[in-house]
């Protein structure tokens, strides 16, 4: 794995985000009903405003593309610029067992690596189309980073058993 990036085109950045502004969106409307089936309707709203946010962002790459055709970007090409473990929960792992704050924690975590993406680009593009489009999104990422980080100081961290197993390998206290 390498921490290069190679953004060198318009077309390079509108693909490289459309595929992770799409995820972002998926991954909203899943955590969303998560929260619906914990009965937190405020965080899933939330979840809902932050997927229609990032609705607003994959088409204003659609519009910027306009009749270009992107290349897609399949995960594992942009999945590098994860920038936390491979430890954190995933939503897979935690499913029906999450909390909002884990919820929140991998919302972060996606607005972090968005975030991070797009300051990248703008610390290596040359004045132009590619560094203006990376910027705008760097700081709306940005305030989304801040949003989320509001939320969470606002939930309880989650009880240490969370996602304890029926039948658990080990003695239980
Ligand atoms: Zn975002």
């Amino acid at each position: 794995m390498t921490n290069r990036i190679t953004i060198e085109s318009v077309v390079d950045l509108l693909a490289h985000a459309k595929a992770m502004e799409t995820e972002a969106l998926e991954r909203y409307l899943d955590l969303a009903e998560q929260m619906e089936v914990h009965h937190n309707p405020e965080v899933a709203a939330l979840f809902r405003k932050m997927a229609r946010v990032e609705g607003l962002h994959v088409e204003k790459i659609l519009e910027k593309a306009g009749d270009k055709t992107l290349p897609h970007i399949p995960p594992w090409e942009y999945q590098w610029l994860e920038s936390e473990s491979a430890e954190a929960i995933t939503v897979e792992d935690a499913h029906y067992l999450m909390t909002p704050h884990h919820a929140l924690t991998l919302a972060l975590r996606a607005e972090r690596r968005a975030f991070d993406f797009y300051s990248r680009v703008v610390a290596t593009a040359a004045p132009g189309e590619v560094l203006e489009l990376a910027r705008e999104l760097m700081e709306e990422e940005g305030e989304h980073v801040g949003l989320i980080e509001q939320w969470l100081a606002k939930v309880p961290e989650p009880d240490e058993d969370w996602a304890e197993d029926p039948d658990p390998p080990l003695l239980q206290e």
